[in-house]
Order: C-alpha cells, then sequence, then structure tokens
C-alpha cells in the first residue's frame, strides 16, 4: 500500500523540451506543499532516463505505460522526438494518442488509486499533446488540467492556425489571425511552421490536431508557464475560445538542475567544467551563446553562414551544434565538413569561441555573468530560461510556436531581434554580424533594460511574502484549491452512493 499522502499525476509528451518543464513543475509542486505524492507518467525510456536524472532531494515517483515503438512504424527505442527525423515526428504524436485506446494510462491510474486504498489522485496534469488524457480523467472522476511548457501568445498563434488554416484563403504573404482583435495579429507566410503551412485540413497533422484540441473541453485547468504580466493578448485568447478552462499563468517554472542530473545527452568531448571555466576567463557581457534546444537544427548553408559571422563579428561565443538537417540527427558532428576550413582550430587558438556538440549546461551558462545575448530558437523554455537570466535574445525560429514567441519577444517587449527564419531561408553572414553588433553593442542598453524589467516581474510572480500576492502563487493556489473542491465533491459522491445502496 502507498502512503497516506495525495497525489499529482503529470504526463508530459515525450521530448525533452516538454518533459523539463513538467520537471521544473514537479519540483515546484515539492517545494509548495511535501504534502503530495507527485507521479511522472512516461514510456519505459523516457522514464529510465528521468530517474537517472533527478537530484537526490527530491522524492518523484514514475508510473511507467508500455510503449513498442516498433509497433508504430519507428525505429526500435524510438520514444523522444529528439532522437526522430521530421518526417516521423507525426507518427510519434500518432502513436502517443494510441495509447488512449490501449487503456494503459486508464489502467495505470486504476491501479494506483488501488494502491492508494481506493483514493484516486488529486489530479492529473498533462500535456497540451495529450488532450484524450482530459477524457479518461473525466471517466474516472478526477480533476484535470493541461500544462502548457509554452507561452500564451506563441500556442494562441499555433491553435488559432491549427483551427483556422487562415493563410489557405488569401494570396499575399502576409495575413491576420482570426479570432484575435481585427488586425491585432498579423503573420507572414515565412513565419509558418512546415506543418501548418503544407496542411489542408485533411492531412494527417490536421486530423491529429483537431482531435487533439477538441478533446481539451474535457479539461478543467489551463496551466502556462508564463506570467500573466506579460502575456495577456495569448492567455485572453484562451479565455475567450475555451471559456469552460480555467486559464491559470504559473511561470517562471525553470530546472535548476546540473548538467549531470539534467536528461540530454553529453557525447561532445567538452565537459561542463571546461565551459564554466573558459566563461570564468572572459569579461562579464562579452559572450554570445548559440543554441537552437533539445531537437531542432539548421541547414549546412546556414550553419557555414552563421560560423563566418561568429568569426567576423569577433565575439566571443559559445555554440551549440548539431549535424544539419540534411544528415541523420544521430551522426557525429563533422566540423570538418559543416564548419568554414581551420574553423574549430582557430578558435581553439584566439580561445574566442567553443563548440559544443549536442548539449550543454543552457542554464548554467545563461546565469554566468559573462554572457552578453543568447542566439536561440526562440523555444519557451529557453526564453524564459534567458529572460529569468536577464539575457536578451537574438531570435532564429525554427518550428511550432517559436516563429510567434520570437515575434511577441521583439514586437511586444523590446527583448529580441530576429536573425533567421527557419531551417531553409537563406542566411546571409554579413547581416548576422549586423544583428549581432545591434543586440550587443547599438541596442544593448534598451534592451538591457527591458529585459531587467522582464525578470523582476518574473521573480515578483512567485513571492509569496504575505500570503499569494505573486500572481503564478496565487494561480497556482487557486488551481490546487480547485482541485481540492473536486476531490472532495467525488468523494461525498462516492460516499453517499456506496450508503445509498
Ligand atoms: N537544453 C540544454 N542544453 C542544450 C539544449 C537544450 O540544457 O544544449 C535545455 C534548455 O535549457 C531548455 C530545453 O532544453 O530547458 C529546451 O527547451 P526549449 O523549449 O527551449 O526548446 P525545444 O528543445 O523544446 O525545442
Amino acid at each position: 500500500m502507498e502512503d497516506e499522502k495525495q497525489s499529482i499525476v503529470l504526463f508530459p509528451f515525450m521530448g525533452q523540451g516538454h518533459i523539463i518543464p513538467f520537471l521544473a513543475l514537479a519540483l515546484q509542486i515539492e517545494q509548495v506543499n511535501t504534502n503530495y505524492a507527485i507521479y511522472f507518467v512516461n514510456t519505459p525510456l523516457n522514464l529510465k532516463k528521468l530517474r537517472s536524472s533527478l537530484p537526490s532531494y527530491s522524492s518523484i515517483r514514475f508510473l511507467e505505460i508500455p510503449f513498442s515503438s516498433s509497433s508504430h512504424g519507428l525505429p526500435p527505442d524510438s520514444e523522444n522526438f529528439d532522437t526522430l527525423p521530421y518526417h516521423l515526428i507525426l507518427r510519434l504524436y500518432q502513436a502517443s494518442a494510441s495509447l488512449q485506446f490501449k487503456s494503459s494510462f486508464k489502467e495505470a491510474i486504476q491501479a494506483l488509486t488501488a494502491r492508494c486504498h481506493g483514493r484516486p489522485p488529486l489530479c492529473i496534469i498533462s500535456d497540451i499533446f495529450l488532450g484524450w488524457t482530459a477524457n479518461v480523467a473525466k471517466q474516472l472522476g478526477v480533476y484535470h488540467a493541461i500544462f502548457s511548457g509554452t507561452g500564451g501568445f506563441g500556442l494562441a498563434c499555433y491553435v488559432s492556425l491549427w483551427l483556422n488554416l487562415p493563410h489557405r484563403n488569401v494570396v499575399a504573404h502576409d495575413f491576420s489571425l482570426p479570432d484575435f482583435k481585427e488586425g491585432t495579429v498579423q503573420l507572414h507566410k515565412t513565419q509558418l511552421p512546415t506543418n501548418i503551412a503544407e496542411a489542408d485540413g485533411e492531412d494527417d497533422w490536421s486530423i491529429f490536431q483537431r482531435e487533439n484540441l477538441s478533446a481539451w473541453v474535457d479539461s478543467q485547468s489551463l496551466l502556462f508557464n508564463t506570467v500573466e504580466e506579460f502575456d495577456q493578448i495569448g492567455l485572453s485568447y484562451f479565455r475567450r475560445k475555451f471559456p469552460g478552462l480555467h486559464v491559470r499563468p504559473i511561470g517562471p517554472l525553470v530546472l535548476r538542475l546540473k548538467t549531470r542530473d539534467r536528461i540530454g545527452n553529453t557525447t561532445g568531448v567538452i565537459t561542463r567544467e571546461t565551459i564554466l571555466k573558459w566563461l570564468d576567463s572572459k569579461p562579464s557581457n562579452s559572450v554570445l551563446y548559440v543554441s537552437f534546444g533539445s531537437m531542432n537544427t539548421i541547414s549546412s548553408s546556414q550553419m557555414m553562414q552563421l560560423a563566418k559571422a561568429l568569426e567576423a563579428s569577433q565575439k566571443n561565443f559559445i555554440w551549440v551544434v548539431r549535424p544539419p538537417i540534411e544528415v541523420d540527427i544521430n551522426s557525429e558532428f563533422n566540423g570538418k565538413e559543416w564548419l568554414p576550413e581551420g574553423f574549430e582550430e582557430r578558435n581553439r587558438a584566439t580561445g574566442r569561441g567553443l563548440v559544443v556538440q549536442n548539449w550543454a549546461p543552457q542554464v548554467e551558462i545563461l546565469s554566468h555573468r559573462a554572457v552578453s545575448a543568447f542566439l536561440s530558437h526562440c523555444g519557451w523554455n529557453s526564453v524564459m530560461e534567458s529572460l529569468g537570466h536577464g539575457v536578451p535574445l537574438m531570435g532564429w525560429p525554427l518550428a511550432g510556436e517559436q516563429f510567434f514567441n520570437a515575434k511577441y519577444l521583439e514586437e511586444e517587449m523590446g527583448v529580441c531581434v530576429e536573425v533567421g527564419r527557419g531551417k531553409k531561408s537563406e542566411v546571409n553572414s554579413e547581416d548576422v554580424v549586423k544583428k549581432m553588433e545591434e543586440v550587443m553593442e547599438e541596442k544593448k542598453e534598451i534592451m538591457r533594460r527591458n529585459v531587467e524589467k522582464v525578470k523582476e516581474t518574473m521573480e515578483k510572480a512567485w513571492e509569496q511574502r504575505e500570503s499569494f500576492n505573486g500572481s503564478s502563487a496565487k494561480s497556482f493556489h487557486d488551481f490546487l484549491s480547485d482541485a481540492q473542491q473536486n476531490h472532495q465533491q467525488t468523494s461525498d459522491a462516492k460516499e453517499w452512493r456506496e450508503m445509498e445502496r
């Protein structure tokens, strides 16, 4: 039998960019209240990785659901989209949705309930791409919340695009998004992720997204890793479009674990210690950090231009590299072929740059005084980590809602300058150098001031000095109260039914 604690079940989608904010959420819940038993649901390989990376102080538990990648047409042992080429990503999404039919998730929750003396979990918090779990929770009488690791504005644009495919009805390259105040959100066709640009409403991506989003109505709460004060346009979109859901920003949730605790790969020869020592040797505010997140990469010609720009700019830099899009993502990085001749040797000799393969200790890098700016794909975890450490961004969105994050950060928040767009666009090293100078020199002061304001807002959001005065702390408290109320009502109703029998 399990202990007497109430359980909270977390179910992230199978990708590092999703698992990381869920882990941050789990650790935050543990910190706020130690009276909950937190269960992380996922497939065997993801849980195996996670188990070895949890900090020793955490008491998170695991619920494994069986998964055979090959029976879904995926390569053996593929349970995470970080190791999949683009054309197989949709298959992982479809495979995740099939978990509802095999009842394995439902059975796992029922087994947990039985182990807890028949007491169901307090709530199930699942990923934005696992909408079907809301229906399972409904069947079991458990409170359900969707947790978005991405921000309100980015996700609002993404959802609006999938629900309406507005770009299909216009010839022009610019168009406005429906469901927002007329003309307030203007997009350009180059800002569309490939699957949305190619969607016609009947393709497999559209079908997956339509089914996923329509399943959200069975949920009760929509939690965001963002802050009310700077994300109102996006949050109010969800309040209008999903009136049955309580929309609750509870960010920033940032995972502050050391590299060896992280869940990425560290195949490169440069260690965490080398990177931190190298940063220590650099002047304050002098280093550009370049990374495209846990799963994305750019084309070989873009890589060449970016390398030339880094060299021509004479800035200090750390660049996390992965093989270009033309090559198998799991292959070895070949600097001789994909970088200018002698690039790595010259940088080693001058000490100006570090080229790190696959994975770097991002949060530690961003928190170092030497870092001046972050050239990022604008995945939301990276954005929150950067802003939370007062570091302005250079945006180079590549997929998903990253295009809209970059747009919002630049146009509404003044903390980012877009430097590239997409994996296929032409990039010219001279333009990139100009943008580097803009962010790291000409606009440095104003951007730093803007970022500092955002950072302060983020710090205040979780303030709990006198009860719950921070907006995220209050939102989170309200969410837990709702779940408790629902739990109480369900158990009262159950008792009543038993008495009547
Ligand atoms: N990350 C890291 N080291 C790397 C690349 C990524 O620690 O070399 C972490 C990063 O700190 C962030 C996450 O992986 O927490 C990436 O999430 P994000 O939303 O930025 O992008 P995604 O990987 O989902 O595209």
